[in-house]
């Protein structure tokens, strides 16, 4: 089934190993990602990690993989302390706004997906919201209270840490040392200063309330992903990934809920790192965030993506405006060369070349590279080099100009799956639309050319012909006239 020669491997966050990729059920593939918190629009660390993640998936799909991808919407019990206390943050936002929190949910689930929908990320089978799931994080509650990982007080339940012994492998954190801070605060009612909220009860005017058996209340933040998780994906699946923000507390907790109350739950931890600016962390507290609809106004959403791409997923990007619009030379060299193939392909003979063989066979070597590189733990940055590496078998080709058509109709689609399906950065159309667009223009700067050629104004000419070379356009004098095309490189 594999396309790939190769074996699929991941780094999993848990055991810290690099390790074969073997799904639960052959030819399917689970997979849960922590989804955003709907009070305020996403940003550029958004845009890595739900990138990264949808290349993931494109790429198992690429595979001939069966994929359920499941992302939750966080609307409820995400409070803007860790330790169990502040505010819900949708509630805070939505009463600074006058509105109701889910009104402000849904006003920024759409604008989510909105933005992803622009940057070419795939949509998740399956968008869950923590406030449709009540009942299933209910049961799990009950179920750890009856096995005694889990205890109520005052109408809210706490998960006991003690009970669960594995509590901070994931994270690696030694959390009785580590949180003195966080234990100076403690409230009273918890048993422990580790221990974390499953439930809690509503307070006053809390707006977001449901009836549960321990009173009125509303659920904590871990639990939501504990409980959707296994709703959709059974009590074990493959993959569980998520920023690495997300690691401590939140996967730690949903690991010590979900193995407590029986699951064997995620079988592999994929941790997307985190977009950095001047090498602080890019978030809406540090206010030194670019919104995806800033850097879309004047971004290509391909070049946002090959930005992303650029850097594994589990290493730090950082971000400058100047990083940004730097990939986007490397972008153009994509879609000249694939559009220079394109156009060499329409006018090529359709008779079988002497050449074909040993081009397509340099064409399917960059291919090798690039599976390779993705089954190398989806590493992006070596599957674009080998990409840049068929653009320029490519351009070599075209300037030779002597392939049949199918050879280079062959190599077009290869490029187009890999850059295209896979990556998610090029398209026939925008390739053949940006061509479309330019070539008029082009043809009246060359005829420009050409008419001050003929006045003997040979400076005017030159400056013309060079100005355009820059602009990647290569003019050719032959006997039969003036030809130009676009070059790569
Ligand atoms: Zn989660």
């Amino acid at each position: 089934m594999p396309v790939s020669p190769n074996q699929l491997q991941f780094t999993d966050s848990l055991t810290r190993t690099k390790r074969p990729f073997v799904p639960l059920v052959p030819d399917h593939v689970g997979i849960y990602v922590c989804g955003p918190t709907v009070y305020s629009d996403s940003h550029l660390g958004h845009a890595k990690s739900y990138v990264g993640f949808d290349v993931i998936v494109r790429w198992l799909r690429f595979l001939g993989y069966s994929v359920r991808y499941v992302q939750n919407i966080t609307d409820v019990g995400h409070l803007t302390d860790d330790a169990d206390e502040g505010e819900d943050k949708l509630i805070k936002t939505a009463r600074l706004n006058q509105v109701h929190p889910l009104e402000l949910a849904e006003r920024f689930t759409r604008r989510y997906f909105r933005d992803m929908d622009a940057l070419g990320v795939q949509r998740p089978d399956i968008s869950p919201r923590a406030s449709g799931h009540i009942p299933e994080q209910i049961e799990i509650i009950t179920a750890l209270i009856e096995r005694g990982n889990a205890y109520v007080v005052n109408g809210s339940v706490y998960f006991s840490v003690a009970s669960f012994p594995q509590y901070g492998r994931l994270s690696g954190r030694d959390v009785e040392d580590g949180e003195e801070g966080h234990r100076v605060q403690v409230r009273s009612e918890k048993r422990d200063a580790r221990d974390f909220a499953l439930w809690k009860a509503a307070e006053g005017g809390h707006i977001l309330r449901w009836n549960s058996p321990w009173g009125v209340g509303f659920p904590g933040w871990h639990i939501e992903c504990s409980a959707m998780s296994s709703r959709y994906l059974g009590e074990s699946f493959d993959i569980h990934g998520g920023g690495l923000d997300n690691q401590f507390p939140h996967h730690e907790c949903e690991i010590a809920q979900s193995q407590a109350a029986g699951h064997a739950f995620a079988r592999c931890w994929l941790h997307n790192n985190l977009v950095t600016v001047d090498g602080r962390k890019m978030s809406r507290s540090l206010g030194n965030f670019t919104t995806i609809e800033q850097a879309l106004s004047n971004n290509d959403a391909a070049a946002v993506r090959l930005w992303v791409l650029s850097t594994h997923y589990r290493s730090p990007a950082d971000y400058s405006a100047s990083s940004l619009t730097a990939v986007k030379g490397g972008l153009d060299r994509l879609r000249t060369a694939l559009r220079g193939a394109t156009e060499a392909a329409a006018q090529a003979s359709v008779a079988p070349a002497a050449l074909d063989a040993s081009f397509l066979g340099e064409v399917a070597a960059a291919e090798g590279a690039f599976a390779a590189a993705m089954d190398d733990d989806c590493n992006t940055p070596l599957a674009l080099g080998a990409l840049f590496d068929m653009a320029r078998v490519l351009n070599t080709a075209t300037a030779k100009g002597q392939l049949s058509r199918g050879a280079l109709e062959a190599a077009c689609q290869r490029m187009l799956a890999l850059g295209g399906t896979v990556l998610g950065v090029l398209d026939a159309a925008a390739t053949n639309a940006v061509s479309a667009d330019a070539a008029p223009y082009v043809d009246l700067l060359v005829q420009a050319r050409t008419r001050l050629k003929n006045a003997k104004a040979f400076e005017h000419a030159d400056w013309l012909r060079t100005e355009l070379a820059a602009r990647g356009v290569v003019i050719e004098d032959t006997a039969a006239g003036t030809r130009w095309r676009f070059s790569a490189e």
